[in-house]
C-alpha cells in the first residue's frame, strides 16, 4: 500500500542526468524539491531549467559538507533524502579515483550522519514517514558470464574504483538502517539513457563524436554487454521505492534491453544516417574505431527486477529500446544549445 506522499524532498546531485529527471518528476507530483549539487563538470543548472522556475530550489554545495547539510535539513525539514550525488564515470575513476572516494564514500557517510541526527530530532510520525534512498548501480554486483542476471541477493563483487566506491556507499546506507534504525533503502539500476546525459557516457559521447566528425571509439572488441533503461523509467521506479518500498530493502531496476556496445553504436549510426546524413553520403559507421580496452572492463551486466515488479508494481513505459533510442537521438539533435552549454562547461572545468 502507498504511504502518504512526501511533501518536501531533498535531492542530492539533482543537477546531474538522473537527479534532474527525478526532480522534474517530483515537482510534477506537487512536491517541494530542494536540490543540493556541487555543480561539478557533470552538474548543470541548465539540466533543471525545463522544470520551471519556482518548482525547485537549487543550492550549490557538497554532500560532504556536514555544516551545510545540518542547516539545510533543519531549514527545509524534508520527508525524504535521495542521494544521487556521485562521481559517476568509470573511466575517470581509473585515471583519478580520489574524488570517487571523497564523494561516493565520505560524502555518503556525511549525508547519512546528518540525516540520522535530523531524523532522530523529528516527532515519531515524521520519523516513521521519513525515507533515505541510496541510488546505486548494478555495477556493484561485478561482471556476469553469457547467462544469468543480478538479483538483490547476488553478492557484491565490484571491480572498478567507481563500483567499489558505490558498493561502499551501499554498505554504509545498509548499516545506518541496521544499526541506527534510519529508514534507508538501496536501489540498483542498469545503464540509463535519455535526455541530458553528460557526453562522456557512451550514447551522448558517440552522438557528439559523430556530429563533430570524430572517430567513434569502441572499447576492445565491442562485445561488452549492458542492459539499458530509460531514465524516466528509472525515476518512476525510484518514486515507487520512495512511496511503497520497505526500509532496509534493496530494489533492482532494469530495462530488459540488453545489447553489446558495438551493436548499440551501429544502431546510433543508422539513426544519425537518416536524421543528419553526412555531407559525403557515407555512413557514420565508417568512423567506428576499436581502441584499447578499459582496464578491468566488466564483460556483461543484466538485471533481474522481478522483486520491484512484484512488490512495488514497477513496469517500464519504454519497452522498445529501438524507439527509446531514436527519441533520445532526436532529443540531442534538437537540443544543440544544451550540448554546447555542457561542452563549454566541460572545457572550462578541465
Ligand atoms: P551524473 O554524473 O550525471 O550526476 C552526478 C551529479 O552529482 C552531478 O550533478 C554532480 O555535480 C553532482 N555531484 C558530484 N559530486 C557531488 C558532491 N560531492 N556533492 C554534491 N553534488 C555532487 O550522474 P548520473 O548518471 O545522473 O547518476 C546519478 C546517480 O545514479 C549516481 O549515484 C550513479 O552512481 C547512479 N547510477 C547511474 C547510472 C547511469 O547509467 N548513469 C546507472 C545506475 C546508477
Amino acid at each position: 500500500m502507498s504511504r502518504s506522499l512526501p511533501n518536501t524532498i531533498f535531492v542530492t546531485g539533482g543537477a546531474g542526468f538522473i537527479g534532474s529527471c527525478f526532480t522534474g518528476l517530483c515537482a510534477g507530483k506537487g512536491a517541494r524539491v530542494i536540490v543540493l549539487d556541487k555543480l561539478t563538470y557533470a552538474g548543470h543548472k541548465a539540466n533543471l531549467e525545463w522544470i520551471g522556475k519556482g518548482k525547485y530550489e537549487l543550492v550549490e554545495g557538497d554532500i560532504a559538507d556536514s555544516k551545510l547539510l545540518h542547516a539545510l535539513l533543519k531549514k527545509h525539514t524534508p520527508d525524504a533524502v535521495l542521494n544521487f550525488a556521485a562521481e559517476s564515470h568509470v573511466d575517470n575513476s581509473i585515471s583519478g579515483p580520489a574524488p570517487f572516494i571523497e564523494t561516493n564514500i565520505t560524502g555518503t557517510f556525511r549525508l547519512l550522519e546528518e540525516s540520522l541526527k535530523y531524523w532522530k530530532a523529528q516527532p515519531k510520525a515524521q520519523q516513521d514517514a521519513f525515507r533515505f534512498i541510496q541510488v546505486s548501480t548494478d555495477e556493484v554486483y561485478g561482471s556476469l558470464g553469457p547467462k544469468g542476471a543480478f538479483t538483490e541477493t547476488t553478492p557484491l563483487q565490484p571491480n572498478s574504483p567507481y563500483s567499489v566506491s558505490k558498493a561502499a556507499g551501499d554498505h554504509l546506507a545498509h548499516a545506518w538502517h541496521h544499526t541506527y534504525g534510519l529508514p534507508t533503502l538501496i536501489t540498483r539500476c542498469s545503464n540509463n539513457y535519455g535526455p541530458r546525459q553528460f557526453p562522456e557516457k557512451l550514447i551522448p559521447h558517440m552522438i557528439q563524436c559523430a556530429l563533430s566528425g570524430q572517430k567513434l571509439p569502441v572499447y576492445g572488441d565491442g562485445g561488452n554487454v549492458r542492459d539499458w533503461i530509460h531514465v524516466e523509467d528509472h525515476c518512476a521506479g525510484l518514486w515507487l521505492a520512495l512511496t511503497k518500498g520497505k526500509p532496509g530493502e534493496v530494489y533492482n531496476f532494469g530495462g530488459h534491453a540488453e545489447t553489446d556496445n558495438l551493436s548499440l553504436v551501429k544502431q546510433l549510426c543508422a539513426l544519425l544516417d537518416k536524421r543528419r546524413p553526412r555531407l559525403d553520403g557515407k555512413s557514420y559507421a565508417e568512423h567506428i574505431s576499436f581502441v584499447t580496452d578499459r582496464p578491468g572492463h566488466d564483460r556483461r551486466y543484466a538485471i533481474d527486477d522481478a522483486k520491484a515488479e512484484k512488490e512495488l508494481g514497477f513496469s517500464r513505459t519504454y519497452t522498445d529500446f529501438a524507439e527509446g533510442l531514436a527519441a533520445t537521438v532526436d532529443w540531442y539533435l534538437a537540443n544543440e544549445a544544451w550540448r554546447q552549454t555542457v561542452l563549454n562547461r566541460k572545457r572550462s572545468a578541465a
